[in-house]
């Protein structure tokens, strides 16, 4: 569908995660905007530990969600950024010139080389992880005790009851959470056998006898490519940006999501997570208008306030933290818990499909920000 824009610039947004699609669809209407991402699908990386327990589907058809929007859109797999020639460069051959570029390449699980098939799995091969699980059973050795590994534990433990399921951690399980909300976790995984071996550091898949490893030790920011093109980075290799999301060496180029390094007075250094995409993927178009109106882009706010985690399908936690993601002592947990962090997983699609049919009015929603 063809809009007219309030402007002539060119917008490229790079990657069409939580970030990205929703600065391209809060941009669309205002400046002609073309998306770039490596397939035709909006994937919920936040459920990726369900389609490894039997979700049959994580992705929405990407032809569907832009249907009514005037985003021109390009299946192709980013290879390299010419700041200085202000061009995008792809696998397919496919040369794409910008005025402002949104970089929201997302993240991937570090520490592991490479994933080796029927034996090392991470969040991003949940789809053959759930092939290898049904195969036959064995012993199955989650490393990493953040949310996304107890996640990951607790799914498989409840759908495959045939498997050992063991979740390892040089630390603690569930850092950020409150000494009631482990308490929680640890009561929901012994119902369900699965041992919890902590202060065990592991190196690599070679130090786990074990029949299948589920890699969720850490994640990464996609930003090779940010930083081959000369952008500053932090020392986790996200993008450094002003308050309004714009690259600190880069001023036409802007970042958003798990590939920014971001800091708000509130909440301190904001987190990778879907919970801080949505809001930033918002900010940074809001900053590109402002930009190409010759006007001051808004700072960055934010709050943390809750943290949610599903156990399985019918079990969960909500910890409420502070403002800067401090754990307070208000949990809830249950089934009331699991019902609450559906409907935020919910959210966050309904989000980027009332941007879609009503990008003014999405950010007056509560919840929706
Ligand atoms: C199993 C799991 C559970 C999680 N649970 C939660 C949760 O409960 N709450 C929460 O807040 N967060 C959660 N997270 C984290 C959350 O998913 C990420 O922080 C979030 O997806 C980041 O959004 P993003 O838009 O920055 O990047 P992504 O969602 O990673 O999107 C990046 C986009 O860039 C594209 N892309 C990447 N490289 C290229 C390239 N070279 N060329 C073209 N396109 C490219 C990808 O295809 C994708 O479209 C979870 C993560 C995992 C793995």
């Amino acid at each position: 569908m063809k809009h007219q824009h309030e402007s002539d610039a060119h917008v490229v947004v790079l990657g069409a995660g939580y970030a990205g699609l929703r600065a391209a669809l809060q941009l669309d209407r205002h400046v002609r905007v073309t998306l770039i991402t490596m397939d035709g699908n909006f994937t919920e990386r936040v459920r990726q530990h369900e389609l490894a327990a039997g979700r049959p589907a994580v992705t929405h058809p990407l032809s569907k969600l832009l249907r009514t929007s005037g985003i021109e859109r390009i299946t192709a797999r980013v290879t390299g950024i010419d700041a200085s020639a202000r061009c995008v460069h792809t696998d397919t051959g496919v040369q794409v010139g910008y005025d402002r570029l949104v970089y929201a390449l997302g993240s991937r699980t570090a520490g592991i080389a490479d994933d080796v098939p029927g034996r090392v799995y991470t969040a991003e091969s949940a789809a053959e992880l759930r092939k290898r699980l049904i195969d036959a059973p064995g012993v199955l050795t989650v490393v990493g005790a953040g949310l996304t590994g107890i996640e990951m534990a607790a799914e498989v433990a409840e759908t495959y009851p045939d498997w050992e399921v063991r979740l390892r951690t040089g630390g603690h399980i569930a850092p950020s959470i409150s000494e009631g909300g482990r308490e929680h976790i640890r009561s929901f995984l012994h119902s369900r056998d699965v041992h919890i071996e902590e202060g065990q550091h592991v190196t690599g898949p070679e130090d786990l006898d074990t029949d299948v490893i589920v890699w969720a030790a850490s994640m990464t920011p996609n930003t090779q490519i940010a930083v081959a093109a000369g952008l500053s980075t932090d020392d986790s290799n996200q993008v450094l940006v002003d308050s309004s999301l714009r690259s600190v060496s880069h001023p036409e180029i802007y970042v958003a999501g798990d590939a920014a390094s971001v800091q708000t007075a509130k909440s301190g250094r904001i987190r990778m997570a879907c919970a801080t995409a949505l809001p930033l993927g918002r900010q940074v178009a809001n900053s590109v208008i402002k930009d190409l109106q010759g006007e001051e882009p808004d700072t960055f706010k934010f709050a943390y306030q809750a943290q949610c985690m599903s156990l399985g399908r019918h079990d969960g936690l909500v910890q409420f933290v502070g403002a800067d993601d401090s754990p307070a002592h208000r949990i809830v947990t249950g089934r009331l818990a699991a019902m609450i962090k559906e409907q935020v997983v919910r959210t966050t699609v309904r989000t980027v499909r009332m941007d879609a049919r009503y990008p003014r009015v999405a950010g007056l929603i509560p919840g929706v920000n």
